[in-house]
């Protein structure tokens, strides 16, 4: 109706003039998982459309511990004194089952909290990987059409979590920690195969020989993957967040890959294909939900079953299937 679309393009016009409690409010919107919110959110993302894509997307993982927070609120605070806007926001996968998030918890990045440049948003709660992933991506857009031209996304390695914020950044910086051998300094394999950067963080003072080390076990792991189809020779950095180390050549290197990209063309291309990739995650987890929506109960009694051990999974799931979709 005609008052609703008001208010949406007051609010659209509201986040696009920066105001603060405005971003907020349209970022509740986009985590919104109601379906009246949906169709707004759907119109006021539409309307901030040209107004997006205009700011540096940085995914950042690592292990719980690896000194992410501590990181992000360094350089985070090390860019607004700089003169950029940065939004920082989280991706967290246990968030989808505990309705809880940890990650981007303001209390974890004390600077960066009381800074007048910065915005910290937690994971959305709730719903499948996918569809946490693509509110939060929703969410990266309203920060850009309220001026944040850097945009850190934050993950912790579990399950599918870092391909799926890698499918929404325009660079992935993996962190790993000093020492050698274990497991290549707690990063997954596959997620040295998606990094763009390396950095072998907590490398200060005392820690410098091991994270030399460690550098040198992640340099040997990327010359057994060969040659990037892009060309970028993935770098492995020592940087310290506790100190500010290191965090001026992460920047630079940062925006070197850019630059590469847009020279080549590659950028673009990842964001075109993330685009469609993005596209596939909303629809999943829409269907989902309107297929789903008043059988709620009987999920939970063929989970029970299947729990129990009174239904094998895939004879619940075909009973489910061919219920709904009857
Ligand atoms: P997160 O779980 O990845 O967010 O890690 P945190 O930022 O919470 O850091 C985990 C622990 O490592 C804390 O005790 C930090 O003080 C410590 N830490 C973080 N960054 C560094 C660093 O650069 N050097 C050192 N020595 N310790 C750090």
């Amino acid at each position: 109706d005609t008052n609703k679309t008001e208010a949406i393009n007051a609010l659209a016009q509201a986040v696009l003039a920066g105001e603060r409690r405005a971003l907020g409010r349209a970022i509740t919107l986009v985590e919104s998982r109601r379906e009246d919110h949906r169709r707004e959110a759907a119109l006021l993302i539409e309307q901030l459309q040209p107004k997006t894509g205009r700011s540096i997307r940085i995914g950042m993982t690592g292990s719980p511990g690896a000194g992410k927070s501590t990181l992000i609120d360094t350089f985070g605070s090390n860019l607004t004194a700089a003169g950029h806007k940065v939004a920082v926001l989280a991706v967290d996968p246990t968030s989808t089952r505990t309705g809880g998030s940890i990650l981007g918890d303001k209390t974890r990045m004390g600077r960066l909290a009381q800074d007048t440049n910065a915005f910290i948003r937690p994971s959305p709660t709730g719903g499948t990987l996918g569809g946490v992933a693509a509110r939060t991506r929703e969410a990266m857009l309203v920060c850009e059409a309220a001026g944040f031209d850097v945009i850190i996304v934050e993950t912790v390695g579990v399950g599918q979590s870092e391909t799926t914020v890698a499918d929404m950044v325009d660079v992935f910086v993996a962190l790993a920690l000093p020492g050698s051998g274990d497991e290549l300094q707690g990063l997954k394999k596959g997620v040295v195969e998606i990094a763009d950067i390396l950095a072998v963080n907590k490398a200060e003072g005392t820690n410098a020989p091991r994270a030399r080390e460690a550098a040198g076990d992640l340099q040997s792991a990327l010359r057994i993957l060969g040659a990037r189809p892009d060309g970028w020779v993935v770098p492995v950095l020592a940087i310290s967040g506790l100190a500010n180390e290191g965090l001026d050549e992460l920047w630079q290197t940062i925006n070197d890959f850019c630059k590469e990209g847009a020279k080549t063309g590659s950028l673009v291309a990842r964001r075109h294909r993330q685009a469609v990739i993005w596209f596939h995650a909303i629809l999943d987890e829409r269907i989902r939900e309107r297929v789903l929506a008043g059988f709620e109960d009987e999920i939970t009694k063929l989970e029970e079953a299947v729990r129990g051990g009174g239904k094998s999974a895939a004879a619940a799931a075909e009973e489910a299937v061919s219920h709904l979709l009857r």
